[in-house]
């Protein structure tokens, strides 16, 4: 599906997940996002995971998208300029993984573009 038609479709209905996958496009997330929480005595990360169309759903860190394996052994882990490549080590999955900033829709299109020309290789 287009990513313009996805974006529509999240804008008019929401987002959210269905057995781990977007509610609206049917697909696993591509992107994790670290959201900093101040506990008062230290920081800490939560994540969630985000489709390209804009839904968000509460996500595990380390935790492949597509197939569920969990484990920071299982993924190749590449440091980019804007965060970090994932490939996981079972099935081949690449995801992204950023810290939170307001522009991070942007961002996401920006790692899908960056997906789409690894997979070409
Ligand atoms: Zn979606
Ligand atoms: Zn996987």
């Amino acid at each position: 599906m287009d990513y313009l038609i996805r974006r529509a479709l999240f804008l008019r209905y929401g987002g959210g997940e269905e057995a781990g996958r977007c509610r609206v496009c049917g697909v696993p997330a591509s992107l994790v996002v670290l959201r900093r929480e101040d506990t008062g005595i230290f920081d800490r990360y939560r994540g969630y995971a985000r489709c390209v169309c804009g839904s968000a759903w509460p996500f595990t860190l380390w935790k492949c998208p597509n197939c569920g394996v969990e484990g920071a052994g299982n993924f190749d882990v590449y440091v980019l300029k804007e965060g970090r490549l994932l490939r996981c080590k079972q099935c081949g999955y690449l995801f992204g993984e950023v810290e939170e900033t307001p522009d991070v829709q942007t961002l996401h299109v920006k790692f899908l573009l960056l997906f789409a020309k690894l997979r070409s290789f």
